[in-house]
């Protein structure tokens, strides 16, 4: 047997294409384009990537977006003072600051500086408050991503048995709170998790957000679940090249799995068609009109 590659990028770019006629329709009938501000500190080669592949797919959907650069040893008192300009420029519908930022910031501060109804990375305190309580808010782009791939296979995930690996703040317990508010039934994993490769085997519905390339092998998969990679490192490859490798080691799953995200390929690109919806979301709370369902 040979899964099913979901093919994110393709959803995505079908999504973005949905999105993009979202903005049509506020800028001709409404005179309004959404604006997403980035923030970019330094000069980290992944994040100058997230960052031009996060700005290059906003703009193709019709939106304006700014990048807002500082310097590596930027303090964060400069950095908190930025995100308050813009949260205070009327003309921006949503504050993106690209993670991590160097030791001297603590981004904790920094994500909490940012305006709630302009946070539409989803990771403010305030969203992850009303995430939990099963309120509305702007949801962590990642997290659905993720939901939205499994029901490229699963039309409903209710009573689902699903397992996450990985308990952060930004991929893991956010996906735990949308997985319970779809009624799945959800065990998160962590680094002190006793026989993880026996948790793992549990799922229908595996998620896998650690960092950690090949973690995933064939024994942590029941035959016939949908495996959702999250995970992205950089690892050595043939000629003395990097290449890109997610949590699952994919050739060796994907013989026993039932579908399956790709890396790169998968949760990358829906993780930024998800931040194009949460700004286009944004944009209509801030303007007082409900947001088109996408
Ligand atoms: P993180 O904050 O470092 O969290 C990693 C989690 O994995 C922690 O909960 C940790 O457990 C757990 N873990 C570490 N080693 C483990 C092990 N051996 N067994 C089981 N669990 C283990 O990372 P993150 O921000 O959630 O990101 C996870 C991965 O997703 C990274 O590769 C990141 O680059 C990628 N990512 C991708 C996207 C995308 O758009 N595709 C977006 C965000 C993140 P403890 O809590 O016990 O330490």
């Amino acid at each position: 047997m040979s899964a099913y590659v979901i093919d994110g990028k393709a959803i995505a770019a079908e999504l973005g294409g949905r999105i993009a006629g979202a903005v049509e329709r506020l800028r001709t009938e409404h005179g309004i384009t959404p604006h997403l501000a980035v923030v970019l500190v330094g000069h980290d080669p992944a994040s100058e990537t997230y960052v031009r592949n996060k700005t290059a797919k906003t703009a193709a959907a019709g939106m304006r977006t700014s990048l807002h650069r500082l310097s590596e040893t930027v303090a964060e008192s400069d950095l908190v003072a930025l995100v308050t300009q813009l949260n205070a420029d009327p003309d921006i519908h949503g504050v993106l600051v690209q993670l991590p930022l160097p030791p001297q910031i603590d981004a904790r501060n920094v994500v909490a500086a940012i305006a709630p109804a302009k946070d539409v990375d989803g990771c403010h305190p305030l969203s992850a408050g009303l995430l939990a309580t099963g309120m509305p808010g702007i949801r962590p782009c990642t997290p659905l991503a993720c939901i939205r791939l499994a029901k490229t296979v699963h039309a409903s995930l209710v009573g689902i048995e699903a397992v996450i690996i990985g308990r952060s703040n930004l991929v893991g317990k956010p996906l735990a709170h949308l997985l319970l508010a779809e009624d799945a039934t959800v065990t998160v994993a962590h680094s002190k998790t006793h026989d993880l490769a026996a948790v793992a085997r549990r799922a229908d519905l595996l998620f896998v957000a650690v960092g950690r390339a090949a973690l995933v092998t064939r024994d942590f998969v029941k035959p016939g679940a949908t495996v959702i990679d999250v995970g992205i490192s950089r690892i050595a490859a043939e000629g003395g090249r990097t290449r890109l490798a997610g949590d699952v080691a994919f050739a060796q799953v994907q013989d026993i799995a039932g579908a399956i995200t790709p890396v790169p390929g998968g949760v990358g690109p829906m993780t930024i068609a998800c931040l194009m919806l949460n700004t286009v979301r944004a944009t209509c709370t801030a303007a007082g009109l409900s947001a088109p369902e996408i």
